[in-house]
């Protein structure tokens, strides 16, 4: 065990604030490396849901009543919670959705019912999330239009040259991921927006795996879509975010019809909200919002700029102990990495190491991780994937590595 030197953090007591991190499976202390699929949720969320669900619930936007009132104002308040949390100019431009996928597919709906034509092409990465590249596919498939791929070294990290010579005049679009989640590579999306935006192309950043992690401002960056989960930022499940830019949300018309979204309805004829409503219809999932922007908060508390300098340790601490066992391959060695380890050990089927592994108490992911195109780069069918956030501990890291020697052992007799 090393003494992290980061100031102002003290682990143990945000572990306190998790529950679930109390827990014992097969009578084991939990070890829970599984972040990458969904984050715990502090006792703040957990009780912000009991509180509405016991005490504030009401539908929103439609009733003049205390209760419908009050909880509007919480959504709209959530909405500002957002849009400060990614640095957005405007509320105007923070869209709800379910999460990533939907508002991935919210835009390939929308943007690309009006801007994609036939041979236009769709420019995405090697190492993007299948909810990164089926949308995009079953996009083109309807407008028959390209799908062009960036694709990555063996290191994990994007080919900018390659990238810079597939943009053409035919990208309609380019959308990519903010940080892999089976290679953790951070990607330069700065410098992929600046490029695109040189041939005046649009970028969408998945930040599906970076919102958690490091600080995201939109307005830096200048990505004209930014999408991400509330589950993967210890917020709810079912609720996420689509960040567009004011002037590229005005000119798409909304993908679903329903209420909320319209502004008069006759048979005759039906006009739109304004933004960001005309993007969500139906009764949105509220509760999840105000949990998520209360997650959020709670990550303000923690503080992001002690969450990277503790993550930066914990990564080095756990990638050195790794690349130390002999006969483990790391997948993804990018200069720029979030906490997320991707292997395999010799001779050894990833599943049944995620098996051995379960049994001691320590929860990993084994095989594609949703990236399949990934794992074919490395001719590889998958791999075991331990991915951690800031209440992990350096012990945990020992426990991993202990674990594997065991397994090690185990295949050797
Ligand atoms: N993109 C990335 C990079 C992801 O890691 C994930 C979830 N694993 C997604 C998109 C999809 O997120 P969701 O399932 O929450 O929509």
């Amino acid at each position: 065990m090393i003494k992290t030197g980061v100031l102002n953090f003290d682990v143990k007591k945000i572990r306190d604030d998790f529950p679930i991190l109390r827990e014992k499976v097969y009578g084991k202390p939990l070890v829970y490396l599984d972040n990458g699929a969904t984050t715990q949720k502090p006792k703040i969320v957990i009780e912000k849901l009991e509180e509405i669900y016991g005490k504030k619930n009401s539908s929103i936007h439609r009733g003049i009543h205390f209760l419908s009132e009050q909880m509007t104002e919480a959504y709209e308040e959530a909405r500002d919670t957002v849009r400060k949390f990614i640095n957005a100019e405007s509320t105007t431009e923070i869209v709800f959705t379910h999460g990533t996928t939907s508002a991935i597919n919210a835009v390939t709906f929308s943007f690309g019912e009006k801007y994609i034509r036939e041979n236009d092409e769709i420019l995405i990465s090697e190492m993007e999330h299948h909810s990164n590249i089926v949308p995009w596919q079953m996009l083109c498939e309807r407008k028959n239009a390209t799908l062009k791929v960036i694709p990555f070294n063996d290191n994990g990290e994007l080919d900018m040259d390659a990238y810079r010579k597939l943009l053409s005049e035919k990208t309609k679009i380019v959308s990519v991921t903010y940080a892999s989640n089976s290679l953790g590579t951070l990607n330069p999306v700065k410098e992929i927006i600046r490029i695109a935006h040189e041939r005046s192309v649009p970028v969408l950043i998945d930040g599906a795996q970076i919102v958690q992690h490091g600080e995201v401002d939109v307005k830096d960056i200048n990505c004209d879509f930014f999408v991400f989960s509330g589950h993967k930022i210890f917020g709810p499940t079912g609720i996420g975010v689509l960040y567009g830019k004011e002037e590229v949300l005005e000119e798409l018309p909304p993908y679903q019809g329903g209420g909320d979204m319209v502004d008069c309805v006759t048979f005759d004829k039906t006009t739109y909200n304004e933004l960001p409503y005309k993007f969500e219809a139906g009764t949105t999932h509220y509760t999840g919002a105000i949990g998520l922007a209360t997650a959020l908060d709670y990550v303000g508390s923690v503080g992001i700029e002690n969450i990277i300098a503790y993550e930066k340790e914990l990564l080095d601490y756990t990638a050195s102990k790794l690349r130390a066992i002999d006969g483990l391959t790391l997948y993804g060695n990018a200069e720029n990495k979030i906490c997320v380890f991707s292997f395999l050990m010799d001779n050894i089927h990833p599943y049944d190491a995620g098996m051995i592994l379960d049994k001691l108490g320590i929860a990993v992911r084994t095989g594609t991780h949703c990236t399949q195109p990934v794992m074919d780069h490395y001719d590889i069918s998958g791999t075991i994937r331990a991915s951690m956030v800031f209440y992990n501990t350096f012990e945990e890291a020992d426990m991993l590595v202990h674990g594997l020697e065991r397994i090690k052992k185990m295949f050797e007799k």
